[in-house]
């Protein structure tokens, strides 16, 4: 004889009193004493809690890592427009300039760019 799957369906809308039936799904696997079909493997069951909790975590890490590029990113605008009034406020006449901006400025500008590399 066939074995029959040992977990049970949830059936909210069931007019009957138990709103729990059990699987009709064939059994595949054995697990210690109980027969369980794919769905209800608990193995399984696991591998597929592990799998979304994996990608729940590596979405939120993304999110994480896309708030930080933005913060930089602003960090970034806020030197260049510094490094720009600075430049019109002293007529560009630093002594040692790099690329047109002042040395201080132009450091802020690579660190940040340097940290935007690295996310
Ligand atoms: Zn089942």
């Amino acid at each position: 004889m066939k074995q029959q799957c040992e977990g049970t369906v949830y059936r909210p809308n069931n007019p009957m009193l138990h709103r729990t039936v059990p699987c009709t799904n064939p059994a595949k696997v054995q697990r210690g004493e109980k027969w369980y079909c794919g769905v209800h493997d608990p193995q399984k069951r696991e591998e597929r809690n592990q799998a979304f909790y994996a990608r729940l975590d590596a979405e939120q890490k993304e999110r994480e890592r896309e708030t930080r590029r933005k913060e930089l990113l602003e960090e970034l605008m806020q030197a260049a427009q510094a490094a720009v009034a600075d430049a019109e406020l002293f007529e560009n006449d630093y002594e040692e300039e790099v690329m047109g901006v002042p040395p201080h400025l132009f450091a802020k500008l690579q660190d940040t760019l340097d940290r935007l590399e690295i996310l």
